[in-house]
Protein backbone atom coordinates (compact mmCIF):
# COMPACT_ATOMS: atom_id res chain seq x y z
CA UNK A 1 0.00 0.00 0.00
CA UNK A 2 1.52 3.35 -0.66
CA UNK A 3 1.79 5.79 2.15
CA UNK A 4 2.16 9.63 1.20
CA UNK A 5 2.82 10.00 5.28
CA UNK A 6 5.85 7.54 5.14
CA UNK A 7 7.48 9.65 2.20
CA UNK A 8 7.14 13.09 3.58
CA UNK A 9 9.22 12.19 6.84
CA UNK A 10 12.03 10.81 4.96
CA UNK A 11 14.20 8.26 4.52
CA UNK A 12 15.74 7.41 7.85
CA UNK A 13 12.42 7.69 10.03
CA UNK A 14 11.29 4.75 6.62
CA UNK A 15 14.76 2.62 7.77
CA UNK A 16 13.76 2.59 10.89
CA UNK A 17 9.97 1.90 10.79
CA UNK A 18 10.75 -1.00 8.18
CA UNK A 19 13.44 -2.40 10.60
CA UNK A 20 10.19 -1.91 13.25
CA UNK A 21 7.55 -4.20 11.33
CA UNK A 22 10.26 -6.62 10.42
CA UNK A 23 10.65 -7.42 14.09
CA UNK A 24 7.42 -7.37 14.94
CA UNK A 25 6.54 -9.31 12.18
CA UNK A 26 8.94 -12.03 13.49
CA UNK A 27 7.54 -11.89 17.11
CA UNK A 28 4.65 -12.85 15.70
CA UNK A 29 5.64 -15.82 13.31
CA UNK A 30 7.51 -16.97 16.55
CA UNK A 31 4.15 -17.40 18.57
CA UNK A 32 2.16 -18.84 15.22
CA UNK A 33 5.03 -21.36 14.89
CA UNK A 34 5.10 -22.52 18.67
CA UNK A 35 1.83 -23.07 19.56
CA UNK A 36 2.79 -24.28 23.04
CA UNK A 37 1.94 -20.66 24.09
CA UNK A 38 5.75 -19.63 24.72
CA UNK A 39 6.32 -16.81 27.34
CA UNK A 40 8.29 -13.24 26.71
CA UNK A 41 11.27 -14.96 27.75
CA UNK A 42 10.95 -17.87 25.43
CA UNK A 43 9.90 -15.87 22.39
CA UNK A 44 13.15 -13.58 23.28
CA UNK A 45 15.37 -16.55 23.47
CA UNK A 46 13.75 -18.14 19.75
CA UNK A 47 14.26 -14.37 18.12
CA UNK A 48 17.41 -13.92 19.11
CA UNK A 49 18.59 -16.98 17.37
CA UNK A 50 17.21 -15.38 14.33
CA UNK A 51 17.74 -11.80 14.73
CA UNK A 52 21.46 -12.30 17.40
CA UNK A 53 20.96 -7.87 17.86
CA UNK A 54 17.20 -8.24 18.81
CA UNK A 55 17.04 -6.62 22.27
CA UNK A 56 14.96 -7.92 25.09
CA UNK A 57 12.95 -4.49 25.33
CA UNK A 58 12.13 -4.75 21.19
CA UNK A 59 10.40 -8.19 21.93
CA UNK A 60 8.58 -6.35 25.10
CA UNK A 61 7.51 -3.43 23.72
CA UNK A 62 6.09 -5.95 20.49
CA UNK A 63 4.59 -8.40 22.39
CA UNK A 64 2.39 -5.45 24.03
CA UNK A 65 2.05 -3.85 20.92
CA UNK A 66 0.48 -7.40 19.15
CA UNK A 67 -1.81 -7.53 21.90
CA UNK A 68 -3.33 -4.52 22.29
CA UNK A 69 -3.79 -4.58 18.11
CA UNK A 70 -5.68 -8.18 19.01
CA UNK A 71 -3.00 -9.99 16.82
CA UNK A 72 -2.60 -12.20 19.92
CA UNK A 73 -3.64 -12.99 23.17
CA UNK A 74 -1.68 -12.59 26.94
CA UNK A 75 -2.97 -15.50 28.37
CA UNK A 76 -1.91 -15.25 32.31
CA UNK A 77 -2.20 -18.21 34.58
CA UNK A 78 -2.90 -17.56 38.47
CA UNK A 79 0.93 -17.83 38.82
CA UNK A 80 4.15 -17.41 36.43
CA UNK A 81 4.65 -15.01 33.44
CA UNK A 82 2.10 -13.92 30.71
CA UNK A 83 2.06 -16.99 28.01
CA UNK A 84 0.97 -15.58 24.56
CA UNK A 85 -1.20 -17.14 22.44
CA UNK A 86 -1.79 -16.55 18.39
CA UNK A 87 -5.52 -18.25 18.92
CA UNK A 88 -7.77 -15.17 19.36
CA UNK A 89 -10.94 -17.39 19.38
CA UNK A 90 -12.13 -19.04 22.99
CA UNK A 91 -10.92 -21.99 23.91
CA UNK A 92 -9.36 -24.34 26.71
CA UNK A 93 -6.17 -25.00 27.36
CA UNK A 94 -4.33 -27.81 28.93
CA UNK A 95 -1.28 -26.94 31.42
CA UNK A 96 1.26 -30.03 31.58
CA UNK A 97 2.39 -29.86 35.06
CA UNK A 98 6.04 -31.49 34.46
CA UNK A 99 7.33 -29.37 31.42
CA UNK A 100 4.77 -26.50 32.06
CA UNK A 101 3.70 -26.03 28.69
CA UNK A 102 0.09 -25.08 27.63
CA UNK A 103 -1.55 -26.38 24.96
CA UNK A 104 -4.93 -26.06 23.27
CA UNK A 105 -7.52 -28.55 23.90
CA UNK A 106 -10.06 -29.56 20.82
CA UNK A 107 -12.65 -29.19 23.38
CA UNK A 108 -15.36 -26.58 22.10
CA UNK A 109 -16.05 -23.70 23.84
CA UNK A 110 -19.66 -23.83 26.13
CA UNK A 111 -20.89 -20.90 25.65
CA UNK A 112 -23.86 -22.20 27.77
CA UNK A 113 -21.54 -21.07 30.70
CA UNK A 114 -22.25 -17.88 30.23
CA UNK A 115 -25.50 -17.39 31.63
CA UNK A 116 -27.39 -14.00 31.83
CA UNK A 117 -27.43 -12.00 34.73
CA UNK A 118 -31.17 -12.86 35.81
CA UNK A 119 -29.62 -16.64 36.24
CA UNK A 120 -26.68 -15.25 37.90
CA UNK A 121 -27.63 -13.13 41.13
CA UNK A 122 -26.92 -9.65 38.68
CA UNK A 123 -23.48 -11.10 37.50
CA UNK A 124 -22.70 -10.72 34.14
CA UNK A 125 -20.70 -13.37 32.28
CA UNK A 126 -18.71 -12.08 29.67
CA UNK A 127 -16.41 -14.91 29.33
CA UNK A 128 -14.86 -18.13 30.51
CA UNK A 129 -11.82 -19.82 30.95
CA UNK A 130 -10.99 -23.16 31.67
CA UNK A 131 -7.74 -24.86 32.73
CA UNK A 132 -7.05 -28.57 32.38
CA UNK A 133 -4.29 -29.90 34.24
CA UNK A 134 -2.07 -33.36 33.60
CA UNK A 135 0.60 -34.70 31.33
CA UNK A 136 1.09 -33.67 27.70
CA UNK A 137 1.79 -36.61 25.32
CA UNK A 138 5.98 -36.27 25.33
CA UNK A 139 5.85 -36.35 29.28
CA UNK A 140 3.26 -39.18 29.70
CA UNK A 141 5.46 -41.37 27.58
CA UNK A 142 8.42 -40.17 29.25
CA UNK A 143 6.27 -41.02 32.73
CA UNK A 144 5.56 -44.47 31.45
CA UNK A 145 8.90 -45.56 30.37
CA UNK A 146 10.11 -44.47 34.12
CA UNK A 147 7.51 -46.48 35.59
CA UNK A 148 8.84 -50.05 32.97
CA UNK A 149 12.32 -49.54 33.71
CA UNK A 150 11.43 -49.43 37.62
CA UNK A 151 8.91 -52.37 36.79
CA UNK A 152 12.21 -54.33 35.40
CA UNK A 153 14.46 -53.38 38.77
CA UNK A 154 11.86 -55.13 40.76
ZN1 LIG B 1 4.90 -31.91 29.20
ZN1 LIG C 1 -4.40 -21.18 23.23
Amino acid sequence: MYNKKLVIIGGKTILKQTRNTKQRELVLKIIKDHPMHPTADEIYNMAREIEPKISHGTVYRNLNLLADMGKIRRLSMTYGPVHYDFNKEFHYHFLCRKCNKIFDTPIPYDNSLNQTPENMNGFKTEWHRLLLIGLCPGCLKLENDKNEKTKDIK
